[in-house]
């Protein structure tokens, strides 16, 4: 397995629970990549059907962590409101699919959405599609959960370890060369996030990922965000905003700028310019906060995606599974991506869900962009 994000782990996990034995190699500690850098946010209203299924198999794990991994996730369900002052064909097509799934969808008109929620009074929406079902979690806790549990189950951790180079015989991957040795193994796993697209390189693969960088904030207390209100998304000014406890709130979005970056020398740090954009446009949007609220701390981190947004999730050549490329949605599907790994690997059947449309051939041709409800 290279790679100790939330998705090797997941994957370490399901194969040893399928009595294979697993060595993670990870550069440096588990949940250093971009899985601890994320909202924790779990939802079900996606805007694609691959995206809605592979939460709905990964939401079981999540509501009983706790009983499975000994650690209390922190899981609040606040569910998620998207907004839209347009005519609202785009969030009339979302709840189209997700009822069609059987994921619970009320459209909002504005005077529905003041009585149902007297806080947001101030809005000015046309539409908004409520999903009752969704949070947030704490992805520290459910990062230690998966390292503790597979390490507790056998799998060996090499930490402070590189991958350097991917070996073969022929055309099968046999193992892989590290900055502390060669390891051989049955399969290789790439499951490096943002890396993934150096791995798959090293395999002699070209696959299109491309990471994008995203910076997310938390207000102080002094915000006085209200509890009890859904995590709301305005999706024609790409801002989004959710309780954080307290008073505070956690405020994200693209804003218009989704650019590529480079997994090694990207800037971790939260940015003056966005920082003062996005409380502009989220006071503008939801009326609750200020242009000038306070800020306790924010961050960086890059979506680990692909060109089309949607991962990669195949058996790549002989030897060799690619686990990678999920964008803003790898910790909310590590469960069941975890489980379709160790199916892959195993030779067994995928229950529940056609994951045809994740290989990478689909590259081959060009890809039409699916999911259109990320934030
Ligand atoms: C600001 C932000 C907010 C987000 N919000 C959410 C959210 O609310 N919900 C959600 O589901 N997702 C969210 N995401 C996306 C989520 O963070 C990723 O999809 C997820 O973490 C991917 O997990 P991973 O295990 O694939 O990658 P990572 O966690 O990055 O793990 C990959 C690991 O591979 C290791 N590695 C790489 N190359 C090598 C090598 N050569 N040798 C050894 N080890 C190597 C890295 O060190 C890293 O630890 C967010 C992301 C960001 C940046």
């Amino acid at each position: 397995m290279i790679g100790a994000g939330i998705v090797g782990l997941a994957a370490a996990h399901s194969l040893l629970l399928a009595g294979n034995s697993v060595r993670i190699i990870e550069q440096s500690e588990p949940g250093t990549g971009q899985s601890t850098r994320t909202g924790g946010g779990i939802r079900l209203a996606h805007g694609s059907e691959i995206n809605v299924r592979l939460t709905q198999l990964s939401l079981p794990t999540w509501l009983s962590f706790e009983q499975q991994f000994g650690i209390d996730p922190y899981y609040q369900e606040t569910g998620h409101l998207f907004l839209s002052s347009k005519d609202g064909r785009g969030l009339a097509t979302q709840a189209d699919l997700l009822k069609s799934l059987g994921v619970h969808c009320d459209v909002l008109s504005n005077e529905e959405i003041s009585l149902q929620w007297p806080e947001l009074s101030s809005m000015n929406f046309s539409i908004g599609n409520y999903c009752k079902t969704g949070g947030y979690l704490d992805q520290h806790r459910v990062v230690k959960g998966f390292a503790q549990t597979v390490r507790a189950g056998g799998a060996h951790l090499e930490l402070r370890t590189r991958v350097e180079e991917v070996l073969r015989d022929g055309d099968r991957i046999t193992g892989v060369h590290t900055s502390e040795g060669s390891f051989t193994s049955e399969t290789v796993v790439n499951a490096a996030g943002a890396h993934a697209g150096v791995i798959s390189a090293l395999a002699g693969l070209e696959i299109p990922f491309v990471s994008r960088r995203h910076e997310l904030l938390i207000l102080e207390q002094a915000a006085r965000v209200p509890e009890g209100i859904p995590w709301l998304i305005d999706t024609d000014r790409q801002v989004h905003m959710r309780p954080d406890g307290s008073g505070r709130a956690l405020l994200g979005g693209f804003l218009g700028y989704d650019d590529p970056d480079d997994p090694d020398d990207y800037d971790p740090a939260l940015s003056e310019r966005w920082s003062t954009a996005v409380r502009e446009q989220a006071s503008q949007s939801f009326r609750l906060s200020r242009p000038d609220s306070p800020v306790r701390e924010g961050w960086a981190g890059l979506y680990p995606g692909t060109i089309d947004y949607l991962p990669v999730l195949e058996q790549s050549m002989p030897g060799l599974v690619t686990a990678a490329g999920f964008s803003g949605t790898g910790l909310m599907h590590a469960p069941i991506v975890g489980q379709i790994v160790a199916d892959l690997i195993c030779g067994r059947s995928i229950d529940g869900i056609d994951i045809s449309s994740l290989q990478s051939s689909r590259f081959d041709n060009q890809p039409t962009v699916a999911e259109l409800t990320g934030f």
